[in-house]
């Protein structure tokens, strides 16, 4: 298996799905199949999250083994630091270590729902950049370690400067990817990415591109990462917010654009939010003309997604 970060070569943007450990055994039987169909759309890599504080971390764990040994798929497994039993994270990296997996996501982890001011509990676990030197620490260069991008801010830093500060600094520590915050505004991202390059980040930035399902779920989620919406999007989706299979053809039509200004402007791999479901990532990368049916060409290895550097 090729570690994320070292594919060098470039043709056709690439693209990534993530995927969550469903809550029952049947949802986790339905997943490995979806996980198996959406095999055959050719991602560059998938990822599987991880529970904030080690909750589901051993489905995490599993899911992480079988993408990698039973499907062979490049897995990057997400990883958070605090809050959490020092054996849990060192058994996740010890099994990804053995199961093949050669990239993590390096994460803080979300405070605990119930705590109203948090605070890490562990002084050595306190932010996601002790997470990335402890890695780099223990595993060398065996792991690509990703991190986590806010283009638009995040609920602890209200200061973008600070926060942009803190992403170089794990960047500097040893990240060599990064995987964005979902959005909806691609000239703020790509604006925002140009401010990484100013401050001298060079590793590849990947944007996180969450398929719209329903209207209520796209108001949820966007009310939850507080994303800024560019009017056009309510000016569309509003007229049909409550006709479920008009907001996922014009939510479609919405996300197809915004990635292809993205691709236009050179950021050459997509990170999906499948939210465990295939069907809506899979009519956006239709109409990108990126999955294998439509281009009719094969499977391409080594995968090309280091190449969104570019931007
Ligand atoms: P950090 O980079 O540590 O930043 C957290 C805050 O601390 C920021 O405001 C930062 O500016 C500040 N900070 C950093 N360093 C310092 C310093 N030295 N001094 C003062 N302040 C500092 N959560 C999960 O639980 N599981 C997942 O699988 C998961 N996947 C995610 C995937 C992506 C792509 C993203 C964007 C987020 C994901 N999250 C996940 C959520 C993430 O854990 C939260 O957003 C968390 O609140 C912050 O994590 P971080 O790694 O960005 O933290």
């Amino acid at each position: 298996s090729q570690k994320l970060a070292h594919n060098q070569a470039a043709s056709k943007p690439s693209f990534s799905f993530e995927f969550f450990p469903p809550k029952t055994a049947q949802g986790v039987q339905n997943l490995y199949d979806r996980m198996d169909r959406m095999h055959d759309l050719g991602p560059a890599f998938i990822d599987v999250t991880w529970g904030a504080g080690g909750r589901h971390s051993q489905l995490t764990c599993e899911m992480v083994n079988a993408a990698q040994t039973r499907y062979g798929l490049e897995t990057c497994m997400h990883l958070t630091c605090t809050d959490m039993e020092k054996e849990k994270l060192d058994g996740a990296l010890e099994l990804a270590y053995r199961a093949g997996c050669k990239n993590i996501l390096a994460l803080r982890g979300d405070p605990p729902r119930d705590a109203e001011k948090w605070e890490a509990k562990s002084l050595e676990f306190r932010y996601a950049i002790d997470l990335v030197k402890y890695i780099k620490k223990n595993y060398g260069d065996h792991f690509d370690i990703g991190v986590a991008g806010y283009p638009e801010g995040c609920e602890d830093d209200t200061d973008p400067e600070l926060l942009m500060d803190h992403l170089k600094q794990k960047v500097d520590a040893g990240g060599t990817f990064i995987v964005t915050q979902m959005f909806y505004d691609a000239d703020n991202f790509l604006n925002w990415v140009g401010k990484c390059r100013d401050k001298g980040i060079k590793v590849p930035i990947i944007p996180g591109i969450m398929p719209i399902s329903t209207y209520a779920a796209f108001e949820r989620r966007v009310k939850w990462v507080n994303c800024q919406i560019p009017q056009v999007w309510f000016d569309k989706l509003d007229p049909v917010k409550n006709d479920d299979s008009a907001v996922r053809d014009v939510g479609k039509d919405l996300v197809v654009e915004m990635c292809r200004k993205l691709l236009d402007a050179g950021i050459l791999h997509l990170h999906f939010y499948t939210m465990n479901l295939a069907q809506a990532t899979q009519r956006i990368l239709d109409d990108l003309n990126l999955t294998p049916e439509v281009t009719g060409t094969p499977l391409e290895k080594p995968l090309p997604w280091r190449q969104s550097l570019g931007k």
